[in-house]
């Protein structure tokens, strides 16, 4: 296929976009200086690469990739690599900056960085994307490292795609860097729990902002659009916690009980696609009514920009709690800001994606497993720590929780510039 940029254009904000816009929102809270804001809005540097592949009828075909390093102030860079044929470097720019924001939030001592190819996986066998893979770790290898940059899955890769990548880079190098990458098999030095902890960190979020709002978990219901790795297990969480799990959906749809589902019951999308017609659950709904359903908890968790300009009216849900990556338009933002809906943000609920990152790159450059046991009570532990870090800037300032989780990270950040200084 071609490796050209694809036209399209999200009618939405892009990611650089929200990106910018949440740093101008959390500056006018804090007195930082000028230069570093105008630093902030702009990546250290984005590297485009080509990547030839040589299928397997022995064509050769060229693919784009990119790889965006936005901030490095805290540590080394760090974000995913996705395989998607709309990807762009303004989107990886934009996503680099999310990275940013999401480990500085987290206190990780990681930066912002993200990258990605355009390319179709489902357009490439097994072996072809193994070559694919192993070219661009090649290609990349000037720029990134375990003290550099360290990538992850992303859309469209997976362990596996992290574990040609961490050989290939470890091959030319001449020595086994697992730290090299994050999200990898175990058995090569990825983390127990790393594939869990992006659900269940949205699902110890939801915990804390209901005991925020005096309410009992047992008593509360909920509902969880897109049940796959972060859905499935924040619901199974929340579940697992005594909340009703309402209604869980996929692509495809909702199913809907009013006595709560067995979320151990019903197969996540990966174990199952077309889980939803496949169960025997009392009702059914369209993914849209799931978004309105009248609710005490809201878990937009599937894709971007699902709660809109039309229908953020229309949400019922007392709390949302974002499990996905950006699905709250900054329209929608406003009209939950005005509807007093709180609604806790990506960069705090799905944390836990790159904070058992962390974890593993721990493990990594100390040779040293950790048990699930340490992983969940670590994790719990940096989950807890954040949430009280963003309550303080909610309870001492009159903003929303997204803007509160924005301003402990810009704070971080930039002290961070501050008191490093400028070189030379
Ligand atoms: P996934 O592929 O495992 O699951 C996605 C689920 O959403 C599936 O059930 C799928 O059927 C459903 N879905 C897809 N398109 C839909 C649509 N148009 N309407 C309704 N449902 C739809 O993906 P995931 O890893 O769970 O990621 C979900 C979101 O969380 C993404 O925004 C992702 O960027 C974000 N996220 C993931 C991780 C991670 O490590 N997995 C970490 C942080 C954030």
């Amino acid at each position: 296929m071609a490796s050209t940029e694809p036209a399209h254009e999200p009618e939405e904000e892009t990611a650089v976009e929200t990106a910018r816009r949440q740093l101008e929102r959390a500056a006018a809270h804090l007195d930082v200086d000028e230069g570093v804001i105008e630093r902030l809005r702009h990546p250290t540097s984005v590297y485009q690469i080509t990547i030839p592949l040589e299928r397997d009828d022995g064509t050769r075909e060229m693919y784009t990739g990119y790889r965006a390093h936005h901030d490095n102030v805290r540590g080394p860079y760090k974000g995913g690599i996705r395989y998607h044929p709309d990807v762009t470097q303004k989107e990886c720019v934009g996503l680099s900056m999310w990275m940013t924001w999401k480990c500085a939030v987290m206190d990780i001592p990681f930066g912002g960085g993200k990258g990605g190819v355009v390319v179709d996986p489902k357009d490439l066998s097994q072996t072809e994307k193994e070559r694919l893979t192993r070219r661009m770790a090649e290609e990349l290898r000037p720029v990134i490292g375990p003290m550099t940059d360290i990538p992850a899955p992303d859309m469209g890769t997976d362990p596996q795609t992290m574990a040609w990548f961490m050989d290939a880079y470890s091959m030319q190098e001449g020595e086994t860097q697992p730290g090299v990458v994050t999200g990898k098999p175990p058995v090569i030095g990825g983390s127990y729990g790393r594939e869990e902890a992006p659900g269940r960190s949205v699902g110890i979020i939801t915990r804390e902002i209901l005991e925020y709002y005096d309410r009992d978990v047992a008593e509360t219901t909920v509902a969880v659009q897109g049940f796959g790795s972060v859905g499935a297990n924040a619901a199974r969480y929340l579940d697992d916690l005594g909340a009703d799990v309402v209604a869980v959906s996929d692509v495809d749809g909702a199913i809907y009980d009013p006595d709560g589902l067995d979320t151990n019951d019903v197969e996540g999308h990966d174990e199952r696609p077309g889980m939803v017609s496949g169960y025997d659950a009392p009702e059914t709904l369209t993914n849209e009514e799931l978004l309105t359903l009248d609710v005490d908890v809201l878990i937009p968790a599937a894709i971007g920009n699902v709660l809109t300009a039309e229908n953020a009216r229309d949400v019922q849900a007392d709390i949302v709690v974002e499990g996905a990556n950006g699905p709250t338009t900054s329209t929608a933002d406003q009209i939950f800001e005005e509807r007093g809906i709180p609604v806790v943000p990506d960069i705090v609920a799905n944390a836990g994606g790159v904070t058992v990152s962390y974890f593993e790159w721990l493990q990594d450059i100390n040779r040293r497993k950790w048990t699930l046991e340490r992983v969940n009570e670590e994790l719990e532990t940096e989950m807890l720590r954040a949430w009280d870090a963003i309550r303080v800037e909610y309870e001492s300032r009159d903003v929303t929780w997204r803007d509160a989780a924005y301003i402990v990270a810009l704070s971080r950040i930039a002290e961070a510039h501050d008191v490093r200084g400028l070189w030379p």
